[in-house]
């Protein structure tokens, strides 16, 4: 009990911190043990139910103890096409266990867990923070050996025992795969000193001018202005206020957040530290995803890099006025918290709930004072406009999307990784670029994206004006089963679905029922008629970005692919009611009967 005394202690207990307490708890004993909630909820003000009910939200806290090798294997679409059933089924044989339980020596536990973002090098799998990549089913074979000779994950991904607080130790998990460079990212090491020296010239308002001049808008999705959203954010009368690095990169298909995290870090704080300088906030946190632990003291070691050179911390470049430190927040694993407003209710040690809009974080966001949120690449591209000014960053892209993004590509082509593109660059041209193999559908900006038809709109732009992108870019061939593709998008959000409002928890299970219907070859055309004014009701009426996009992946695909879906449906000729099992239901009939006779016997 000495040790949770210490932990409660280390974070005053502040309930705004439950995060961290429960990553503590977790890390001290492997779980959360029942145990020490009454303690917990005695210092932190809370009953026992609130805390179990914040932690279960969670995929990643555990509340009963875990195998001493619990290996969560990614289930994405892309590591279908990639190998994945060989390996789920090399990882049962060798361990002995089956998906969702222990073995029962309880030294391996197997669970599969949504997009880890490594789409460019699936199947992979995390055991504990350690990350195994392309996995075959002879890998599994050789990793499961040595973990039950007595190695340690640690040990079996990182041989050479490099300090994790290093570049080499990151590369030696995951490989960066930057295919394409552009003008903006990745070009080498920067002078921050000279920069920061540059930005303390120009009072902040300048700053937000000069961010507002470039075009440059939001990375995260919503493509919302970011110097409009730090105007609105400096505009208010408080002046406590917080920025926020969005780097719970949950989309399946992206990765890029985890790139720049590994290449570009310093641009990456920089940039928040330009936020924190033009809109007057005190604190930035990185929220990153859990599934990122391994990068985590190699983040905290360029943060303390920064504040060594007098570039985070009290009077900043000698400005008395000017005091900004950032931390790491690691989420737990929920793709919810993507959303801005659940990304600041789990800040604030809840689950990750949206909030209702408005107000909006600008003006009431973390702990209730004006937040600005801005996604990973947003930072790194306000670095290199603090470098080279606003006109250039403008000179390229579109009318409405100005300067260059990343995209991450994968699926059926040659080169998945990492792409800088500049806006208005062509749908085809992309693909071609990353060496597409007979590519016949796009899912742009993940499930919550569209579906493209490369024959229907091989010439529209990636821009937001056009194809909007987030970044993740998946590219299916012919010989793929769309039909099995969205449905797998569609129990996604179900799964993901944080529940709080009807549309969106109910509307998505009727939806991946109706997808399933059309596999089964149950569904008719009024099936698909419900589907589309389903579709829209849910998108309409769901309270956040989750069930306002969910529906998108049936949609698009009805929509860029009608013939999929046509020739499954029920012939005109076949039953009056196709969706009316006549044999299922007299089946189940059946079965009832039979039970209340025995239920009669009985009594
Ligand atoms: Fe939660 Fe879905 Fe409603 Fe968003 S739309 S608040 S995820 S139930």
């Amino acid at each position: 009990m000495k040790k949770i005394h210490e932990i409660l202690a280390h974070h005053n207990s502040d309930r705004t911190r439950l995060m961290d307490i429960l990553w503590d708890i977790q890390h001290q004993w492997g779980y959360i043990p029942d145990e020490l909630l009454p303690e917990m909820a005695a210092k932190l003000g809370l009953t026992e139910l609130d805390i179990k009910e914040t932690y279960s939200f969670y995929h990643f806290f555990l509340g009963q103890p875990p195998a001493k090798h619990q290996i969560y294997l990614s289930d994405t679409v892309i590591a279908k096409l990639h190998g994945y059933q060989a390996v789920y089924d090399a990882l049962e044989q060798e361990t002995g266990c089956v998906f969702g339980k222990k073995d029962a020596t309880e030294t391996f536990g197997l669970e599969t867990t949504p997009c880890i973002g490594l789409s460019d090098q699936e199947p992979a799998m995390l055991i504990g923070k350690e990350v195994f990549t392309q996995l075959t089913p002879e890998k599994v074979s050789r990793i499961i050996r040595r973990l039950k000779n007595g190695e340690s994950p640690a040990h079996i991904a990182n041989p050479e025992g490099l300090a994790s607080d290093t570049l080499a130790y990151v590369h030696t998990m995951v490989d960066s795969n930057i295919r394409d460079r552009g003008a903006l990212f990745f070009q080498g090491e920067k002078d921050f000193k000279t920069l920061l020296d540059q930005l303390l010239a120009s009072r902040p308002e300048v700053v937000i001018k000069t961010v507002s001049e470039s075009g440059l808008r939001g990375r995260g999705g919503a493509g919302f202005s970011t110097g409009l959203k730090w105007r609105l954010c400096s505009d208010n009368d408080e002046k406590t206020r917080f920025v926020i690095c969005n780097a719970d990169e949950g989309e399946p298909g992206t990765f890029k957040d985890r790139v720049l995290l590994t290449e570009s870090p310093k641009e990456v704080i920089f940039g928040m530290i330009t936020a924190g300088y033009a809109i007057g906030a005190q604190e930035g946190i990185i929220y990153m995803r859990s599934e990122y632990f391994y990068l985590k003291d190699y983040l905290e070691k360029q943060l303390a890099d920064f504040r060594a050179l007098g570039m985070l911390g009290k009077s900043i470049g000698g400005k008395p006025e000017f005091n900004f430190d950032i931390r790491i927040q690691m989420g737990a694993g929920a793709y919810i918290c993507g959303d801005e407003t659940a990304l600041i209710e789990s800040l604030e040690g809840k689950r990750g709930t949206p909030r209702v809009k408005p107000p909006y974080p600008v003006n009431i966001g973390y702990l209730g004072k004006p937040t600005s949120i801005n996604n990973v690449e947003t930072f790194v591209a306000v670095t290199s406009i603090m470098e080279k000014g606003a006109k250039w960053f403008k000179s390229m892209g579109t009318e409405e999307s100005a300067g260059t993004r990343l995209l991450c590509i994968s699926g059926d082509c040659d080169a998945p990784g990492i792409y800088e593109i500049e806006w208005g660059i062509t749908l085809n041209e992309v693909l071609k670029k990353a060496g597409a193999k007979d590519p016949w559908a796009v899912q742009v900006s993940g499930p919550s994206g569209d579906c493209v038809s490369v024959e229907k709109d091989g010439n529209r732009a990636i821009a937001l004006e056009d194809l909007s992108c987030n970044g993740s870019f998946m590219i299916f061939n012919r010989s793929r089963d769309l039909l099995a593709i969205v449905q797998h998008f569609m129990q996604f959000f179900v799964n993901e679905s944080c529940g709080i409002c009807v549309p969106c928890r109910s509307g998505n299970v009727d939806l991946l029922k109706k997808i399933t219907r059309v596999i089964d070859g149950k569904a008719c055309q009024k099936d698909l008629d419900e589907v589309v004014v389903w579709g829209k009701l849910v998108r309409k009426t769901s309270r956040c970005g989750l069930g306002g996009t969910s529906p998108k992946p049936i949609l698009t695909t009805m929509e860029k692919f009608p013939e999929v879906y046509q020739v499954k449906l029920v012939q005109q000729d076949g039953p009056l009611l196709p969706s009316f099992d006549l044999k299922e239901s007299r089946r189940g009939y059946q079965d009832a009967i039979s039970a209340l006779n025995d239920r009669r016997i009985e009594s």
